[in-house]
C-alpha cells in the first residue's frame, strides 16, 4: 500500500496527526527532498528506508513502489505542503493504479495557508475580497493561455503565486496588466514556517526589487491584493444583527 502524505510547508510539527502516524509506521519512504523538512525523517523507524525523490526519476519512484510491495511493505510518498497543489502526485497515481497498486492520499499544510498565517492574513476579507487565485507564472512547465497572470490579474482579488520567485520582474510586469496597480499591496513569504523565513511586506510596483535586495530564493511565495492593507469591512458571521443557524440576532432577545 502507498500513502501520498503532505507534509506542510516545512516545520515538522505542521504535519498532521495521521501523516506522522505514517511516516512512524513505514518501511520505505520516498521524500520529495527539495523541499520536505529532512527533520520529519526523524520519525521514522530505524529500518525504514528512505529514498530523495530530487535524484529520480517517476520512473525509479514507481519501481522502489514496485519493489516494496512485491515485499509487502508499506510505503509512504512524502510531498511537500498539501498533495492537492504543485505535487505530481496524480501521474504516480495513474501509473499505480494500471499496477494494480493500492494508494490512498493523507492531505497537508499547504505553503499558501502557511504563508498567510506568516504573514498575519486572511485572504477573504468583506468588501475586499471573496476569491483566492491559485497560479504560477509559466516557467519549463505551460500555463495554458487563458490562464496567464495578466488575464487573472484582471479580476484584482488576492492572489497567491507558486513557482515564481525566480521571476519577479517578469511577474511584475504582468501583475501590472490587469486589475493591480503600483501600489496593490504585496508580500514575499520566504519558507514559511522555517526557521529562515522572511517576510516581506511590499507593494506589486516594489515587487522585484524588494525581491532582489533580500535575495530572495526559490521557496518563496508572492501575495498580492487588498487583503494585505488595513481596512475592510466586518463580518457577518460574528455581527450581533445578523442570525445565523446557531444564534439568534441580540436585539431580537
Ligand atoms: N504542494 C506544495 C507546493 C509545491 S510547489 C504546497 O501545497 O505548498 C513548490 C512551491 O511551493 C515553491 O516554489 C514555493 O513557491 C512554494 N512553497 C513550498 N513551501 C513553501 C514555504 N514553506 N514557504 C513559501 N513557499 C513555499
Amino acid at each position: 500500500m502507498v500513502h501520498f502524505v503532505g507534509a506542510g510547508p516545512g516545520a515538522p510539527d505542521l504535519i498532521t496527526l495521521r501523516g506522522a502516524k505514517l511516516l512512524e509506521e513505514a518501511d520505505v519512504v520516498i521524500y520529495a527532498g527539495s523541499l520536505v523538512n529532512p527533520e520529519l525523517l526523524k520519525r521514522c523507524k530505524a529500518t525504514c528506508e528512505t529514498h530523495n525523490s530530487a535524484y529520480l526519476t517517476l520512473e525509479q519512484v514507481l519501481a522502489i513502489i514496485e519493489r516494496a510491495e512485491a515485499g509487502n511493505k508499506a510505503t509512504v510518498r512524502l510531498h511537500t505542503g498539501d498533495t492537492a497543489v504543485y505535487s505530481t502526485i496524480r501521474e504516480q497515481m495513474d501509473a499505480l493504479e494500471k499496477m494494480g497498486i493500492p494508494y490512498d492520499i493523507t492531505p497537508g499544510v499547504s505553503s499558501f495557508c502557511a504563508a498567510a498565517a506568516s504573514a498575519q492574513a486572511e485572504y477573504t476579507l468583506p468588501g475586499i475580497s471573496q476569491s483566492v487565485i491559485l497560479t504560477r507564472m509559466e516557467g519549463r512547465t505551460p500555463v495554458p493561455e487563458r490562464e496567464k497572470i495578466a488575464s487573472l490579474a484582471s479580476h484584482g482579488t488576492s492572489m497567491v503565486i507558486f513557482l515564481s520567485a525566480g521571476m519577479l520582474p517578469a511577474l511584475q510586469r504582468e501583475l501590472l496588466q490587469g486589475a493591480y496597480t503600483a501600489d496593490t499591496p504585496a508580500c514575499i513569504v520566504y519558507k514559511a514556517s522555517w526557521p529562515e523565513e522572511k517576510v516581506l511586506p511590499c507593494t506589486v510596483g516594489t515587487l522585484a526589487s524588494v525581491g532582489q535586495e533580500n535575495a530572495v530564493g526559490k521557496t518563496a511565495l508572492i501575495l498580492i491584493g487588498d487583503f494585505l492593507n488595513e481596512s475592510f469591512d466586518r463580518s457577518c458571521l460574528y455581527d450581533p444583527s445578523f442570525c445565523t443557524g446557531f444564534r439568534e440576532k441580540e436585539n431580537a432577545k
